[in-house]
């Protein structure tokens, strides 16, 4: 017990921190020619635009989308956490479930032979300092930390081997789901597709192996999930390739890798956190919607 209370305090420490400009930033991936960068979405008061995190609580604007081969310009701007807003504009979210066996077990499911996809709407995005709202029609709302990946470069039946050349970055996500709806419905729509059951942020990192990543859920600071990307049945890549094979990927587009174990209920007041190393700490609040 003493060694998880230790975990959480050190926790708690570094959630704080990873919201301040200036750390030294993720790891250096495979790709070791491209710029280590973190991109954000910052609303400053002229509406929201991308920016890349420098030091010294400094960022730069961009000139252009970076789905659309845009790049940091001249503009620097001091920014403020929160004036961070959602990170992704994706024409579609696909995600994967029962990606972990520990968690497909915990809710009585078996290890899927194949990928099981579906999508979730892009209406249901909130961003860094948001709320989940839990619906009046679920009596159960239940958190689920995944790694998200963000398209860059459009992909199309590519392969394994391929498939991390077209991405951007990663980011935390939130795979909300209503389980009493979700165990209700023969598809996952309903119980997934909630405004606001997909918060995500609360940057894009660009440059990170997505293979060994640690994977955090804290509510109210406590620790509530904790696994490894290492521990997903189909990796980052192979589910990259295999979603290719089915649908067009297009830059923007959010892939959402699925949860380890320890899911569990939001209610109205919890403070959530979903951090992963070598991106940081995405916070959101949950309120009750009425
Ligand atoms: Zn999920």
């Amino acid at each position: 017990m003493s060694s998880l209370s230790g975990e959480k305090a050190r926790l708690r420490a570094s959630t704080g921190a990873n919201l301040e400009a200036g750390k030294p930033f993720g790891k250096r991936g495979a790709r070791d020619n491209a710029p280590e960068m973190r991109i954000c979405v910052l609303d400053q008061g002229r509406g929201r635009e991308f920016f890349r995190l420098d030091d010294e609580g400094q960022a730069t604007a961009f000139e252009g989308s970076p789905f659309e081969g845009g790049a940091p310009g001249a503009r620097r701007v001091r920014w403020a956490p929160p004036e961070l807003r959602v990170p992704v504009a994706p024409s579609k979210i696909l995600c994967v479930g029962r990606n972990y066996a520990a968690h497909a077990r915990e809710l009585g499911n078996e290890v899927p032979s194949e990928p099981l996809f579906f999508l979730t709407p892009p209406s249901s995005l909130v961003g860094p300092g948001e709320a989940v709202r839990l619906p009046p029609a679920s009596a159960r709302v239940e958190h689920e930390a995944e790694l998200g990946i963000v398209i860059g470069r459009r992909a199309r039946r590519v392969s394994p081997e391929d498939a991390l050349s077209h991405v951007l970055g990663y980011t935390c996500v939130c795979d909300v789901t209503a389980r009493d709806l979700q165990r209700k419905d023969v598809q996952f729509t309903r119980a997934k597709g909630f405004d606001t059951f997909c918060p995500t942020g609360p940057w894009i990192e660009t440059e990170l192996d997505p293979s060994d990543l640690e994977i955090r859920c804290l509510v109210n600071g406590e620790l509530r999930q904790k696994g490894r990307t290492a521990q997903m049945v189909f990796p980052a890549a192979r589910l990259l390739s295999l979603m290719s094979h089915v649908m067009t990927l297009e830059p923007g587009d959010l892939l959402v890798t699925g949860t380890p174990e320890g899911v569990g209920p939001l209610s109205h007041g919890d403070a959530l956190v979903v951090a992963i190393e070598g991106i940081g700490s995405l916070q959101i609040r949950v309120e009750r919607d009425p």
